[in-house]
């Protein structure tokens, strides 16, 4: 676990106890601070302590939830100091004068929760800004920094892989694998790879990345800020954080080109701090490929951030290469899921916007494409460069009219609804050598729980085939 002897005496309240939350909660008692915390759900309240204030009895916040969903793997037990600095409280039931934070998960969407009202001057903070607090406690280390549109979770996991290669002591967080604070510290010499949406920057102050890096910037997320210009800014806000090391900024599309610009500027004009400023390519190559896992012009963007990463960490140029090679995808990234009947069933379901789902129609060639779901944007235009490429499209989700709609023109069109008609009817139609891609370029939640059970549902259609 990740702690700070800063927080000793300190008082915080944490709201939300998924894993993020219980390993803040775990983190803030063990350096000696006072937590109260809150979760609306009573079984996530007693997977943090069993004892009977975990189900605010007495306590008048409201009556508890009785339809809980089962409790995550119990926690360990409390030490009797931290059961007694930890109550529960709905924060927003109590006065939050005097606290020095206000911890909240990056789901709690700033724009429109109640807590920002309520919580005044106090802090609205995350576990990243922790992390970022405990930092002078932990042997000498790095930290690198991920942010961007698309592409974070590709680029944090190959510049992770790149240095576990490397021998070079390494742990991923942030919004990919572990909540950071429920990580072992590293021993000195060790590199923290940090992915960062811009939901856990916004819950930042004060995270000094020693390589921070800005991928591209395309319209995402528009329901939590007040329009591009504002989700774009809350990204760039990792570099207003950055005092030295380095910065790689993204240029392949026109906001990251001119925020890249901006960034550069600053940099330039602020006294006192010393960030060198890698600037990636404008254009790239299709042609070019960086490794095994990493084919497509979108992929030569994260492999040339991991590079510029790795370098400004001090690596080879044999030992990036080699890292780069030994790279495999991860999961719902463009990753073959079977072969049946000579048809290739691929499963793109990360990508949640159609700036994301792009690449994978110009990867393919006769696409059965299956897209929708929860809609971020009205337009696909995205996409259109591919669109050659597919043979018919199948919409689902709460998109599938307006998208049956956008594409009609373009392409032979069927609305499917739901993701298991969809696999059916493209299995029906594809021919051998064709590819059933499921790129969705929408959100997940209409139909799935998130992007991951999306992928494992569509896994699952394509083994009822065979
Ligand atoms: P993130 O963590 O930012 O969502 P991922 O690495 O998980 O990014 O990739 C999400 C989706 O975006 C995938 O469908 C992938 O094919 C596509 N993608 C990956 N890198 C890029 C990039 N640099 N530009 C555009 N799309 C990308």
């Amino acid at each position: 676990m990740i702690t700070a002897a800063a927080w000793a005496g300190k008082k915080f309240a944490v709201l939300g106890l998924a894993r993020s939350g219980a390993a803040t909660v775990r983190a803030l008692l063990a350096g000696g601070a006072e937590v109260v915390a809150w979760d609306g759900d009573e079984a996530k309240r007693n997977a943090i302590s069993p004892s009977p204030r975990s189900r605010g009895e007495g306590r008048g916040e409201g009556p508890s939830s009785s339809t809980t969903s089962p409790a995550t793997a119990p926690l360990p037990t409390l030490s009797p100091e931290g059961e007694r600095a930890l109550t529960f409280a709905d924060p927003l039931t109590i006065d939050l004068t005097g606290f020095d934070g206000v911890v909240v998960s990056p789901g709690v969407p700033l724009n429109r929760h109640p807590i920002v009202a309520h919580a005044g001057d106090t802090p609205i903070i995350g576990d990243i800004e922790l992390f970022a607090q405990a930092r002078a406690d932990l042997p000498p280390h790095k930290v690198v920094g991920i942010t961007g549109t698309n592409g974070k979770s590709t680029t944090t996991a190959l510049i992770h892989h790149i240095l576990e290669q490397a021998g070079i002591p390494t742990r991923m967080g942030g919004n990919i694998g572990l909540p950071i604070l429920a990580q072992d510290p590293l021993p000195a010499g060790g590199v923290y790879v940090l992915e960062l949406s811009s939901y856990q920057i916004d819950l930042t102050r004060s995270l000094d990345c020693d390589v921070a890096v800005l991928l591209n910037l395309t319209p995402d997320h528009l329901d939590r800020y007040a329009g591009f210009e504002a989700y774009a800014a809350s990204k760039a806000r990792l570099f207003a954080m950055q005092f030295q090391g380095t910065a790689v900024l993204g240029r392949r599309n026109r906001a990251s080109a001119s925020w890249a610009a901006s960034i550069y500027r600053y940099n330039r004009s602020r006294v006192g701090t010393n960030v060198k400023v890698v600037r990636l390519p404008k254009t790239y190559d299709e042609t070019v490929t960086f490794g095994p896992a990493l084919a497509g012009s979108h992929n030569a963007e994260n492999a040339l951030a991991a590079i510029a990463v790795c370098e400004a960490l001090g690596l080879d140029a044999e030992t990036i290469r080699a890292g780069l090679q030994s790279y495999r995808a991860l999961p719902h990234r463009m990753a073959h899921v079977a072969d049946v009947n000579g048809v290739a069933y691929v499963d793109d379901s990360k990508a949640t916007n159609p700036d994301s789902t792009a690449p994978a129609l110009n990867a393919f060639k006769r696409i059965h494409w299956i897209v929708g779901g929860l809609a971020k944007s009205d337009d696909l235009d995205a996409c259109r460069p591919g669109f050659a490429n597919v043979v018919h499209a199948y919409t689902i989700g709460t998109a599938a009219d307006r998208f049956a709609e956008l594409l009609g023109g373009d392409m032979p069109v069927t609305v499917a609804n739901t993701l298991d008609e969809a696999v059916k009817l493209a299995a029906t139609a594809a021919r051998p050598g064709d590819t059933v891609l499921l790129s969705p370029a929408c959100a997940s939640f209409d139909q799935f729980s998130d992007f991951e059970a999306r992928g494992r549902a569509f896994a699952a259609a394509v083994g009822a085939l065979a």
